[in-house]
C-alpha cells in the first residue's frame, strides 16, 4: 500500500514525502483511514511502530478546515511524559511544514508565560501532560469546549503514572462529540474497560502482540551480586568488554540509583548523561539532544526514558536493576534492535530478581541465556575507600591519555574525550588506557566460562542488609495504578459494560 492510497491530503502527502517515508507502515495502514471517516480508534501499538503519524497525519488533513479560536483549541493530544510529549510535537511540525497550524506544547517544568501567550492566539492543536494541562484551565486559561479530537496515547503508561483520575476529568471537559482516538501499548482488562468508557463504537487495529521482543535483539542475563558498588562494577564490565557498542541506554528502577550510578560512571570518565523525572525540562531536553546527536553515549535512565524515545540506532540496553513490571522490560529492550537492526540486552539481576526474571520470560515466550561477566577492576571498591588526599584537584595538561585512540575498542567509545575530561576537578582514580585495554574481553560472553544455558550461575552474595522498601519506591511513576484515587468507572457495575 502507498500513501497516497490512504485518503490523506495532497499537502499532508508533500510533507511525508518530504520526511522520506516511501510505505505507510502496518498501523498507519490500518488507522489512517478510520480516523479520516471520524471513527474512534482503539490502536494497540508500541511506540516505533509510526503511531504517532498514525494520529498526526490524517489529523492535519481534517485540520485544514476551519480556524482555532483564542484559548480554544481544536485538537488535543494527550502524553503521558514531557519527553513523549515534545516528541509528538516534534512529529508534528514536521508533517505540518506545508501548513500555517499553531502548535501548542503543554508541559511541566517549563515556565507557564510562553504557554499561555501560545493559548492566547489561538492553537488548533495542543499537546499535553495532564497535569500542565488541568493546572492552565484551572487558571482559566484554557477552554475545552472546542476540542474535536482527543488523542489519548500510551494509556497503559497513564494508568501506571497514576494519571487516570487526570484523564478521566479531561474527557469530562471535552464535547461529548468528539472524536476519540486512543493508543496503548499493552491491553489489559483495566485499559480495555477505560476504552470502553472514552470510546464510542470504536475501530480496533492492532500491531505486534505487546508482550513481544524484537528478534534483532541479543538478550542476556547476567548473575550480579547485591551490593551496589560491585553491581556498578559488573555494569562497567559489560560496557568495556561490549562489542559494537554504539551507544546505549542504562535502566534504573530507581531515581536514586540512576544518580549514584550517573556519578560514578562520570567520574570514571564515560560519556554519559542521565534522564529521569525530577530533572527540569532545559536538562532533559540538553541531555536527549546530546544523546541523539552522539555527544552522550551513554545515556542512565529510569523509566520514564523507557517509551517513545526516538533514537533509531541505540545498539545497546543495559538493565541495571530487572524491572518489576514485566512489560517494562519490552519496553525498555525496545529501545535497541528497532527497525531490523541489530541490539543487544543486558539485565543484571540479584538472586532475589529471579521471580521477575520468570515473569519477563513468561510474558515474552522468550528464552533469555544467562552469561557470567567480568566486573571492571576500575571499582568501586577503590571509591569508596577513596580518601579526599587521593582526589585530584588538578591535572597536568598531558597526564591522561598515553594510548593511540585508533587502537581502542568500541567500548572505549563510551569515554568521554580528553578535553572535555581534563576539565574537571574531581576525578576517581582510573586505569590507564593500556591497562584498561589489557583487561578488555572481546564480548561478554567471553569473559570468563560460560554458565549452563537454562540456570543461572550462583551468586556468592552474603549480603544481608535489607533495603527500606518504601524509599526503594521512589520511581518517576508513583503514585503507580490508581494511586489514591478509584475512578468513576471501577465503581460502575460491570454489567453490561463489554
Ligand atoms: P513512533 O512509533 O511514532 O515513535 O515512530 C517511530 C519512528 O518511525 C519515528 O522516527 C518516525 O519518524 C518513523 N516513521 C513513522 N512513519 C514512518 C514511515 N511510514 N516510514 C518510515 N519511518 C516512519
Amino acid at each position: 500500500m502507498t500513501f497516497t492510497e490512504l485518503g490523506l491530503s495532497p499537502k499532508v502527502l508533500a510533507a511525508v514525502d518530504a520526511a522520506g517515508y516511501s510505505s505507510p507502515t502496518p498501523i498507519q495502514e490500518q488507522a489512517i483511514p478510520h480516523v479520516l471517516q471520524r471513527r474512534d480508534v482503539m490502536g494497540i501499538a508500541q511506540t516505533g511502530t509510526g503511531k504517532t503519524a498514525a494520529f498526526v497525519l490524517p489529523m492535519i488533513s481534517m485540520s485544514e478546515k476551519g480556524r482555532a479560536r483564542a484559548r480554544m483549541p481544536r485538537t488535543l493530544i494527550l502524553e503521558p511524559t514531557r519527553e513523549l510529549a515534545a516528541q509528538v510535537e516534534e512529529n508534528f511540525i514536521k508533517y505540518s511544514i506545508n501548513h500555517k497550524l499553531n502548535v501548542a506544547l503543554l508541559i511541566g517544568g517549563v515556565s507557564f508565560e510562553d504557554q499561555m501567550r501560545k493559548l492566547d492566539r489561538g492553537a488548533d492543536v495542543l499537546i499535553a501532560t495532564p497535569g500542565r494541562l488541568l493546572d492552565l484551565f484551572e487558571r482559566g486559561r484554557i477552554l475545552m469546549n472546542g476540542v474535536e479530537i482527543l488523542v489519548i496515547d500510551e494509556a497503559d503508561r497513564m494508568l501506571d503514572m497514576g494519571f487516570i483520575p487526570d484523564i478521566e476529568r479531561i474527557v469530562k471537559m471535552v464535547p461529548f462529540t468528539r472524536q476519540t482516538l486512543f493508543f496503548s501499548a499493552t491491553m489489559p482488562p483495566i485499559i480495555e474497560k477505560l476504552a470502553d468508557q472514552f470510546l464510542q463504537n470504536p475501530v480496533q487495529v492492532a500491531v505486534a502482540a505487546a508482550a513481544s521482543t524484537s528478534e534483532t535483539i541479543e538478550q542476556k542475563l547476567v548473575r550480579v551480586p547485591r551490593k551496589d558498588f560491585e553491581k556498578r562494577a559488573v555494569l562497567r564490565g559489560l560496557i568495556d568488554g561490549a562489542d559494537n557498542l554504539n551507544n546505549g541506554i542504562i535502566f534504573c528502577n530507581r531515581k536514586r540509583d540512576v544518580a549514584t550510578l550517573y556519578n560514578s560512571l562520570q567520574k570514571r570518565d564515560y560519556s554519559v548523561g542521565s534522564l529521569h523525572g525530577d530533572m527540569d525540562q532545559t536538562s532533559r531536553t540538553k541531555t536527549l539532544t546530546g544523546f541523539r546527536d552522539g555527544d552522550i553515549k551513554l545515556l542512565v535512565a529510569s523509566d520514564v526514558a523507557a517509551r517513545g524515545l526516538d533514537i533509531p540506532d541505540v545498539s545497546h540496553v543495559f538493565n541495571y536493576d530487572v524491572p518489576t513490571h514485566a512489560e517494562d522490560y519490552v519496553h525498555r529492550i525496545g529501545r535497541c534492535g528497532r527497525a531490523g537492526r541489530e541490539g543487544w540486552a543486558f539485565t543484571m539481576a540479584t538472586n532475589a530478581d529471579d521471580k521477575y526474571v520468570k515473569a519477563i520470560t513468561d510474558l515474552t515466550g522468550d528464552h533469555i541465556e544467562w552469561t557470567a561477566a567480568e566486573s571492571s577492576s576500575s571499582g568501586d571498591a577503590a571509591e569508596e575507600r577513596k580518601k579526599p588526599s587521593r582526589r585530584r584537584t588538578k591535572k597536568a595538561p598531558d597526564a591522561v591519555e598515553t594510548s593511540n585512540e585508533s587502537n581502542e575498542t568500541a567500548a572505549r567509545n563510551t569515554r568521554r574525550p580528553r578535553a572535555a575530561r581534563q576539565t574537571e576537578e574531581e576525578s576517581a582514580p582510573v586505569m590507564s588506557a593500556q591497562e584498561r585495554a589489557a583487561k578488555l574481553p572481546t564480548s561478554p560472553s567471553s569473559t570468563s566460562s560460560p554458565s549452563p544455558k537454562t540456570s543461572p550461575p550462583k551468586s556468592d552474595d552474603k549480603n544481608k542488609s535489607r533495603r527500606n522498601k518504601k524509599s526503594d519506591n521512589d520511581d518517576d511513576s508513583t503514585p503507580r495504578g490508581l494511586g489514591d484515587h478509584v475512578p468513576a468507572f471501577l465503581l460502575q457495575s460491570t454489567r453490561g459494560l463489554g
